[in-house]
């Protein structure tokens, strides 16, 4: 069939062959994956709430009230009063005047890059920023210019260069395989002193950074033009959303093709993100457990030699060859802890990785047991 075979060997050859894992327990700290009880540490359900009690049983109320599908796409017969709720909830919590939800933060990313750039915008992106970024620029066929990542000089002298009429500058916030925080205010600056906009995908960063988990507005105390976000990560349920003032929200009602064109979310996921975001609003516990958790690991991987200083709970250990990372991974699953080896496309070429990601409902004791396996394993594996 064509060349697809040959195409299967290439990349099994250079130990970039991907295999899915399933699970058969909630996605907790301990799951079970393909039969198998392991302590997880590789999980976007940051603060644990996809198997949050309230969070649940808003998801169950909301398949009594009004059945599983939703039955039609937004502009149809797709959105229900609990879509609106929702929207407003997160414009609250961001902080912006207005939000709309997309089905995935993927098609959040592609939809709203695609709808407001057109081949007269320049795209300055960082050369880190998310796949889903990445696709929304092709799409947008708007000239697309990668700066180095979060290097503020290299996009400040990119920008000065071409000194475009109109561009958007566009970076993740907290970096997905690297798990670094975007220098937010010095992209406003940039952007305000050259009549660019600025848009951020807090995907990783929403629940996650600030004291209440609100995301890098409340980390820098300063705002961009548009958020991007996931409702799939620390809180827990699915979808994605933007947020911005009316007129962006409203033309991304009525221009963002991935918005437009697709079978909106279930009221179940819908009501089960509503009651992540009340857990949010009443108590920040969550977040400040996540956030010392981050702490305590990383200063336990310093004090076993790896030199690592993370903010957000994506704490990688840059392995570099695949085939050590493959390695090191199936060996920390030998001794019950799951933590995937990150390959090519992910990331680059060479710069395989242990993406680890810590949870608020991890105790200390799990990470010890993380950081003493850890350490006995590098040792067969030759860094
Ligand atoms: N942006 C970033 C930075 C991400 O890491 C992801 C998910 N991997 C997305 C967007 C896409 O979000 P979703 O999973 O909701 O499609």
């Amino acid at each position: 069939m064509f060349d697809i075979n040959n195409k299967l060997k290439f990349i099994k050859e250079n130990n970039l062959y991907r295999e899915i894992r399933y699970l058969s327990m909630p996605q907790d700290k301990v799951t079970i994956i393909d039969g198998r009880r392991v302590l997880l540490m590789s999980s976007n359900n940051y603060l644990g709430l996809c198997n949050h009690h309230k969070v649940k049983q808003a998801a169950i109320d909301a398949i009594k009230e009004y059945g599983l599908g939703s039955g039609g796409s937004r502009l149809t017969t797709g959105s229900y009063d609990l879509h609106k709720k929702l929207e407003k909830k997160i414009a609250k919590f961001k902080g912006c005047e207005a939000a709309l939800i997309f089905n995935t933060g993927y098609m959040a990313n592609v939809g709203v890059i695609s709808a407001i750039c057109n081949e007269d915008y320049y795209i300055f992106s960082d050369e880190l920023n998310h796949a889903s970024i990445i696709d929304g620029c092709r799409l947008s066929k708007g000239k697309v210019i990668v700066y180095k990542h979060n290097d503020i000089k290299d996009l400040e002298d990119k920008v000065k260069a071409i000194n475009p009429k109109k561009g958007i500058i566009v970076t993740d916030s907290v970096f997905s395989m690297d798990g670094d925080i975007a220098n937010i205010p010095e992209i406003i600056r940039i952007g305000k002193e050259n009549n660019l906009l600025t848009m951020v995908d807090e995907a990783h960063a929403t629940g996650v950074i600030g004291n209440n988990g609100k995301g890098s507005s409340e980390y820098f105390s300063c705002d961009v033009d548009i958020t991007v976000g996931t409702l799939s990560k620390a809180i827990g349920s699915e979808g994605g959303f933007v947020c911005g003032n009316k007129e962006i929200i409203d033309y991304l009602k009525n221009k963002a093709r991935s918005f437009i064109f697709s079978t909106a979310l279930s009221p179940a996921v819908i009501n089960g993100a509503i009651a992540s975001f009340d857990v949010l609003k009443n108590d920040n516990s969550l977040v400040r457990k996540l956030q010392s958790n981050v702490s305590y690991l990383c200063k336990g991987l310093r004090n076993i030699g790896f030199d690592i200083n993370s903010e957000s709970p994506i704490i990688p250990i840059i392995i570099g060859e695949e085939d050590k990372a493959v390695e090191f991974s199936n060996r920390l699953l030998e001794e019950g802890i799951y933590i995937p080896a990150i390959r090519y496309p992910t990331v680059k070429k060479g710069k395989a990785r242990l993406r680890m990601t810590v949870m608020a409902t991890h105790s200390y004791e799990d990470i010890d047991f993380v950081i003493q396996k850890i350490n006995e394993i590098k040792k067969y594996i030759k860094l």
